[in-house]
This record gives C-alpha cells, structure tokens and sequence, in this order.
C-alpha cells in the first residue's frame, strides 16, 4: 500500500475482511496521528494567551502540514462552542513561531488569544515579550 501522507510504502495484509477497507497510513504516520494535543495557558499582563499544539513534538515537514491539519477540527469546535470566548484565534507555524515578538505586540492588545499549532512551540524563550 501506499500511504497517502508521506507517498512511503508499506506492508498491508489483505484479507477477505479487508477486502473493501484498505490500509491508508503507514505505521510513521500512524504515530503522528495518534498524538494528542497539549494544552498550555501562559498568562500575559492584561490577557491570556492559550496555546494548543495537536501533535506535540513530532516532526512534520512543510510541504506535509496540509495532511494533518484534519487535527485541528476538534480544538477549533472547543474554541467556537467551548467555554471560553476568544477574541482571536491565530494558527503558527514555524516561521510565525520565529517572528512572534515581532508580531505578539500588536495581538497582545486583546485579551483572550488561542493559538494553535500542529508540532510543538516552546513559548518560554519570549517570557520576556509577556
Ligand atoms: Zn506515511
């Protein structure tokens, strides 16, 4: 089989149950799929910034974000009907992670921000932007 995320080959066992319901993700991507979010709250001087990463730290290249955004379905519908209203909701990725003293002076001016990414951030290098 060919796994429709990274295009690898993999072994699959076909048999009669199987038959009509083939394998589509090879055991890497398995694992990557499989990962739940963390969830981190990082409080800043007048607001609070929640941070979300669906995959933690696994490694996903560029050219395949596209594959896996299908996890951020479930911690966008807890942003829209959870508890919690956001005043923004902002998706980072590498390069927003780089650049984010740059940006953050402008969004901290809201109170309630969600940001999510699918591989894991580590927010504690920009302590002092907070
Ligand atoms: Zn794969």
């Amino acid at each position: 089989m060919k796994c429709i995320i990274c295009g690898n080959l993999f072994p699959s066992e076909t048999s009669f149950c199987s038959l009509f319901s083939f394998e589509r993700y090879c055991a890497k991507c398995k694992v990557i799929l499989a990962q739940k979010s963390t969830f981190e709250s990082i409080p800043f001087d007048n607001g609070l910034l929640d941070y979300v990463s669906i995959y933690g730290q696994q490694f996903i290249s560029l050219e395949k974000e596209i594959y896996f955004f299908q996890g951020y379905e479930e911690t966008l519908k807890l942003a829209i009907f959870g508890p919690y209203k956001y005043d923004v909701i902002l998706f980072i990725d590498q390069i927003e992670y780089n650049l984010f003293s740059n940006w953050f002076e402008y969004v901290k001016k809201f109170g309630r921000i969600l940001l999510m990414s699918l591989t894991y951030f580590d927010f504690s290098s920009y302590m002092m932007i907070f």
